[in-house]
């Protein structure tokens, strides 16, 4: 059988759920050679099924690079009616020119529930400046939202000019997602305006900077995390952390294991190796972890510490993460929605609603943001968690802070 004829006789089968059939086509592809790259490409050059289309595109949004071949499929699926919204799922990869010709397709006949409608979210989350043009010409709401990031200095003075007005905290809250300097120029002066001062404390952390240092509230640039194979990246995923790790306050289970990032591969000048940890057991005692990393290992906050488990159940297994530098480097501004595999190091976060930055336990200042791991399927099989992490880092004191969002 060809690659296509497996998927589809998969997606097809009426005693799979939704959720059977993806885990089934997710192990088919990722098997295959070149992590299923090339028989991707065959399935969603040759299918006519848009939910064969759907589930491939979202296996493809698993895998970093491949670009040529993202383009190529996303040309495929352009001119392949209910088929294009798959689309939406390679538009990191996709050059200008076909980003824009994306663009024009829509607004021929312009409808957020036609099959580019979804495409063009994408664009708006990825590319605002490609879309900010058209605003005027796009009605649906989270589109208009994702037009945020980024966004020129006069929306930036007409918001605020709302909110003196109504005085509605949504106002505030797009503002601070426009992540300009200008746009925390605003929130910042509006300190002493705001009635709930709390609300002020995760505004201007959402628009770029910490509410009591002024420092930047996340490290700059942004990438987009991928879960790869052991040692494909010098940023490792899951297996036994080699030291003392966090245990739960109730069963005493080891937490886990979520992320180590290797501060000499990245660009953002940190002094040690962050690393997240993530509780595998279900007793919901702590719905934080606090690790200080000394050179003579690790020192756990407001719990109980002990040696690591053995195997891997929040990652599936031992990996690594890949990283690509991220195409909106202002900020994505439309909320997260968790489940979709989409992971970030670096930039500021993009929460499911947004939050207070948690405060370092060291030196009592807010922590900037460093990465977000999603709960959302991977090519080795599901994450051992539901909802989204947060982790945060300060520097100085070298504190991981990991926090979740369901
Ligand atoms: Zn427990
Ligand atoms: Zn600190």
């Amino acid at each position: 059988m060809t690659p296509t004829e497996v998927i589809e006789r998969i997606v097809l089968d009426p005693d799979l759920s939704v959720p059977e059939k993806d885990e089934r086509i997710i192990a088919f592809l990722a098997q295959s050679v070149g992590k299923g790259v090339a028989a991707a490409v065959q399935c969603l050059s040759e299918t006519s099924d848009k939910r064969v289309s759907e589930f491939v595109a979202a296996y493809l949004e698993m895998i970093p690079g491949a670009r040529p071949e993202k383009k190529r499929v996303a040309e495929r699926l352009r001119g392949a009616g209910p088929l294009a919204q798959s689309a939406a799922r390679l538009v990191p990869w996709l050059p200008g020119s076909l980003v824009d010709a994306f663009i024009q397709d829509y607004l021929a006949a312009p409808d957020p529930d036609s099959p580019l409608g979804s495409v063009l979210l994408a664009i708006g989350i990825y590319y605002p400046e490609s879309l900010r043009p058209h605003a005027d010409r796009i009605d649906s709401p989270f589109i208009r939202r994702s037009l945020l990031s980024g966004a020129p200095d006069s929306l930036a003075d007409a918001l605020l000019g709302q909110w003196q007005q109504d005085r509605d905290i949504d106002e505030l809250h797009s503002l601070a997602l426009i992540r300009t300097r200008h746009a925390a120029d605003l929130i910042e002066s509006v300190r002493d305006d705001i009635d709930d001062p709390e609300d002020w404390e995760w505004l201007m952390p959402l628009a770029g900077r910490l509410p009591d240092s002024g420092e930047d509230s996340g490290f700059r640039p942004s990438f987009m995390g991928f879960v790869a194979d052991e040692g494909e990246s010098s940023h490792v995923m899951g297996g036994t952390y080699p030291g003392d790790v966090p245990l739960c306050a109730d069963c005493r289970a080891p937490a886990e294991r979520v992320l180590t990032l290797s501060a000499n591969a990245l660009p953002h000048n940190l002094s040690q190796d962050p690393t997240f940890f993530w509780f595998s057991c279900d007793c919901e005692e702590v719905d934080r972890i606090v690790v200080r990393f000394n050179p003579d290992g690790t020192k756990v906050y407001f719990g109980p510490q002990g040696p690591a488990g053995k195997g891997s159940r929040i990652i599936p297994g031992k990996r690594s993460m890949v990283l690509e530098t991220h195409p909106n480097q202002a900020g994505v501004s439309l909320m997260a929605i968790a489940g979709r595999s989409q992971h970030q190091v670096g930039g500021l976060p993009r929460w499911p609603s947004p939050e207070l930055h948690p405060i370092c336990p060291e030196c009592g200042n807010f922590m900037p943001f460093l990465a977000a791991i999603d709960s959302g399927p991977t090519p080795y099989g599901p994450m051992g968690f539901e909802g989204l992490l947060f982790g945060f880092w300060c520097d100085g004191c070298s504190v991981s802070t990991t926090q979740i969002q369901e």
